[in-house]
């Protein structure tokens, strides 16, 4: 029997939308240029919705989640990897709708694969992972609004959280002011010393008024909640203010009126990680593999093994996860 025709585990997620770990073999995984031997991948919001068999997420079932996935190269007719290369894939239709990264073979296009460098492991790759590059480009449509440090405090909404958490880190990296909106009371000192000036309860943001604007705090955000949540730090947003907007765990509605953008000029900027083009892709990463490097995220990180993951898939749903998950699929 050689490597390929042996069984590996993948979690698949079955008919009755149920999660189980059972044996694979290469010939049933989705067709693509490179197979990986996967030894890491992560757990975002997304990929719990896979979990549970969402199917705005899960398509089809049966279903293997994971947006994200890191290892090596077992095979490629590509000619622009090779066995054995470090690499990893995050986001396109990894893990929704195609087969992910919650298993120890993966096989995808050789258009999502991205070269790991020598001095960044899978497993650091993965504790960034969909959470980490959303962040990443959170944080650049900031500064691309001309926002800078100086300019006043960043509010980081769902702060605890895997896209939160890594926003913080980074805005404080490069020098901003951070205040953390977290639902989580036990968790105020863990995001001060992730780089937060400020932490503040959800009560914070305002989502019950109806009055259009309300009074003006931030000199950006990054919001990772959605719905009202986003409303209310619209409103609450400086005289042409950003906010970068990435999550729906509090909901998809978005009550507002014109007037945050026509009176003060403020920015609503989408953030897609999925679909993001390669150019772009590479970019972000090359910051967080360089200059953006956070040297302390695996304080951010916890670590579990596929056998496990159902504890962390249930936390993720109820919003009772910190920092990141990766998943070690060796
Ligand atoms: P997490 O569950 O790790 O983080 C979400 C955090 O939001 C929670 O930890 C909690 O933080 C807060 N939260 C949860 N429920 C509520 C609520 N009802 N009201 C207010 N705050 C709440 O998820 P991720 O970080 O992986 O993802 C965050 C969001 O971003 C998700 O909606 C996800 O789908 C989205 N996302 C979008 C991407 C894109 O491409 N646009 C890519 C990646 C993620 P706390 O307790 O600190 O308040």
């Amino acid at each position: 029997m050689n490597s390929t025709d042996k069984p590996f585990r993948a979690y698949l997620v079955d008919q009755s939308k149920q999660g189980s770990l059972v044996d694979l073999h290469v010939d049933d995984l989705p067709a693509g240029e490179v197979l990986i031997r996967a030894s890491h991948s992560s757990l975002n919001y997304k990929d719990a919705l896979a979990a549970t068999g969402h199917p705005g997420v899960a398509r089809t079932l049966p279903h293997i989640p994971g947006v994200d996935v890191a290892g090596t190269v077992e095979s490629s007719s590509d000619d622009r990897f090779q066995p054995g290369d470090a690499v990893f894939v995050t986001g396109y239709e990894l893990g929704a709708p195609r087969w992910g990264g919650w298993s120890q073979k993966v096989r995808v296009p050789a258009d999502w694969v991205i070269p790991i460098p020598r001095r960044v492991t899978p497993s650091e790759v993965m504790a960034l992972g969909t959470a980490g590059f959303t962040a990443a480009q959170c944080v650049s449509a900031i500064q691309l609004h001309d926002i800078g440090p100086d300019d006043g405090e960043v509010l980081v909404t769902g702060a605890s959280g895997g896209v939160g958490s890594t926003a913080v880190a980074l805005l404080a990296k490069l020098g901003y002011q951070v205040a953390a909106v977290t639902g989580k009371e036990d968790h105020h000192q863990q995001l001060r010393d992730w780089g937060a000036s400020r932490v503040l309860p959800r009560e914070t943001i305002d989502t019950t008024s109806d009055k259009p604007l309300l009074k003006s705090l931030w000199a950006a955000a990054v919001d990772t909640v959605g719905g009202n949540v986003l409303a209310g730090v619209i409103k609450q947003l400086k005289q042409r203010g950003c906010v970068a907007a990435c999550g729906n765990v509090a909901g998809v509605d978005l009550p507002l009126t014109v007037f945050p953008f026509i009176l003060r000029g403020v920015k609503l900027d989408g953030i897609d990680s999925a679909q993001c083009p390669r150019n772009a892709r590479m970019i972000i990463w090359e910051k967080l593999f360089g200059s953006w490097k956070l040297e302390g995220i695996a304080d951010h990180t916890t670590t579990v093994p596929l056998t496990g993951i159902d504890e962390y898939v249930q936390k993720i749903l109820k919003g009772q996860i910190s920092g990141r998950v990766v998943v070690d699929l060796n």
